[in-house]
C-alpha cells in the first residue's frame, strides 16, 4: 500500500517564493488515496462521537461532504465572506499581510452539538482559531479537529492547544 504522502504534490514558491504548496489535488486524483485518507479521518471522527461536520471552504468541503455522506452525519460550510444567504455571524483572522474572514448561518449549530471542524491543512492554525470560535458562539463544542496534513515546524499546537486535533501527514520542516 503507497503511503499517504506519496499522494500528496510538494509545489515550490506556489502562491509565492518561499512558500511549499501541498496539493491535495494528486489526492483526489487517485481513489485508493483519497479513500485511504477519509478512512483514517472517520475513524478519528468515529472515536470523538462528533454529531455534525463543519468543513473549510474550499478544500475542507471535498473531505467534510465525503465524510458526512459515508457517515450520514450533517454537514455545514463555514465560508467565505458574502456567499452564505441566511444571517451569519463571522470572525475575522490575521493572514501573513492582512486579514481575511470565515462566516457560518445563525442556525448551523445547536447548543451542545459535538461538532468536528474538517480542513485539508493545517499551518499557522489561525483558520481553525476562527471556525472554532464561530462553532462556540453558536453553543456547539468542539469535539475535534481533523485535517489531512499538518506543517508541524509552524506553532499551531499553542494556538489549537484547547482542542483535540488529529492529523494524518506531518511535514516537519519547511
Ligand atoms: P492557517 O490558517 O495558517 O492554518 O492556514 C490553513 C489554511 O490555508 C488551510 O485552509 C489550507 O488549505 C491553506 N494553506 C496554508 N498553507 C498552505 C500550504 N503550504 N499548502 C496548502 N495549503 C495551505
Amino acid at each position: 500500500m503507497n503511503t499517504l504522502k506519496s499522494f500528496i504534490r510538494e509545489v515550490p514558491d506556489f502562491p509565492k517564493e518561499g512558500i511549499v504548496f501541498y496539493d491535495v489535488s494528486t489526492l483526489f486524483q487517485q481513489p485508493e488515496g483519497f479513500r485511504q485518507a477519509l478512512d483514517a479521518m472517520e475513524k478519528y471522527v468515529r472515536s470523538i462521537e462528533a454529531t455534525k461536520i463543519v468543513a473549510i471552504e474550499s478544500r475542507g468541503f471535498i473531505f467534510g461532504a465525503a465524510l458526512a455522506d459515508r457517515m450520514n452525519l450533517p454537514l455545514v460550510p463555514a465560508r467565505k465572506p458574502g456567499k452564505l444567504p441566511f444571517e451569519t455571524i463571522a470572525e475575522e483572522y490575521a493572514l501573513e499581510y492582512g486579514t481575511d474572514k470565515l462566516e457560518m448561518h445563525v442556525d448551523a449549530v445547536e447548543k451542545g452539538e459535538r461538532v468536528v471542524i474538517v480542513d485539508d491543512l493545517i499551518a499557522t492554525g489561525g483558520t481553525l482559531v476562527a471556525v472554532c470560535a464561530l462553532v462556540e458562539r453558536l453553543g456547539g463544542v468542539v469535539a475535534g479537529i481533523s485535517a489531512v496534513i499538518a506543517l508541524t515546524f509552524l506553532p499551531f499546537a499553542e494556538k489549537l492547544s484547547k482542542y483535540d486535533v488529529n492529523y494524518l501527514i506531518a511535514y516537519d520542516t519547511e
